[in-house]
């Protein structure tokens, strides 16, 4: 790579600082806590023939599978997590570094009202692993295609992010992990793209009747407090294809549909990707 360097910069007559063929390129440098951002990644020439010199990126002590878009560029999306403190972060691929700046998401906090039999966070057994093996989905073929579809006709009822205050007692060290739906109790839930369904279960404590979907590159879409499910696991999808129907299962204080979308695993705000191709 070094002596690509030279020959390049003496051959045009300035000096490269760094190699100018591999680079990391970001949709964007100041993402607020819960967006998603883009990373490409140009890796050098010389190492084109064999392995990536890297395929990996770190961020905020995780690392990130990255996915080639051509024969020199990959490509991975990093989600800012909601509660993760706003600053100056490094991302590095290899030996290429970077830095970005994490601004407030400005999350709003709600009232809300619980029976006391739901005002609380107990699982099921086994319902933690399930979720948690369903957002750790990792399956190399891209799925979707363009802007997700609204996978409810409804209004938002709340947020994503928002900090909510239950009962009167505001709860610590929460954030809401995606968008609320308002559908009345039976109403048509859709698939928000293309995929394969990774969970199907019913009657978890917490989540309820649950949906989960595979969108392929560590994109999954979670769809929680179902009244009924019309899938099942392993079941391949389309955008638009009905999934189950808007309830009030699990922790929930009425009908309304729970969208969460995890992007490598971290709980992503939703609502940018009904209008923006990710
Ligand atoms: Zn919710």
């Amino acid at each position: 790579m070094k002596l690509h360097s030279v020959f390049f910069s003496v051959s045009i007559g300035f000096a490269v600082l760094a190699p100018a063929w591999a680079s990391i390129e970001l949709s964007k440098s100041t993402p607020a806590q819960g967006e998603t951002i883009e990373i490409n990644y140009k890796q050098a020439p010389e190492i084109k023939e064999g392995q990536p010199k890297s395929d990996v990126l770190l961020f905020n002590g995780q690392s990130f599978k990255l996915f080639p878009v051509s024969e020199d560029i990959f490509h991975c999306l990093v989600a800012m997590p909601a509660d993760l403190k706003p600053g100056k972060y490094p991302i590095s691929i290899g030996d290429e570094k970077c830095t970005i700046t994490v601004k407030d998401g400005l999350f709003p906090v709600q009232n809300l009202t619980l029976p006391k039999s739901k005002n609380n966070f107990i699982l099921s057994p086994g319902e933690e692993e399930a979720m948690n093996a369903a957002k750790a989905a990792l399956s190399d073929k891209r799925l979707w295609q363009g802007v997700f579809t609204k996978p409810c006709q409804a209004r938002t009822s709340a947020k994503f992010g928002l900090k909510r205050i239950v009962n009167g007692k505001l709860l610590k060290d929460y954030y809401h992990s995606g968008l609320d739906f308002a559908g009345s109790l039976g109403q048509a839930v859709y698939a928000c793209a293309d995929g394969k369904v990774v969970l199907a279960h019913k009657n978890f404590r917490l989540h309820g009747n649950v949906v989960a979907i595979d969108h392929g590159q560590g994109v999954v879409s979670i769809y929680i407090h179902l009244q009924k499910i019309a899938v099942k696991e392993g079941d391949v999808v389309t955008a638009g294809e009905q999934i189950g129907n808007v309830g009030a299962t699990g922790r929930a204080n009425g009908p309304h549909l729970h969208l969460s979308l995890y992007v490598n695993k971290v709980a992503t705000n939703p609502m940018p990707w009904f209008s923006k191709t990710f």
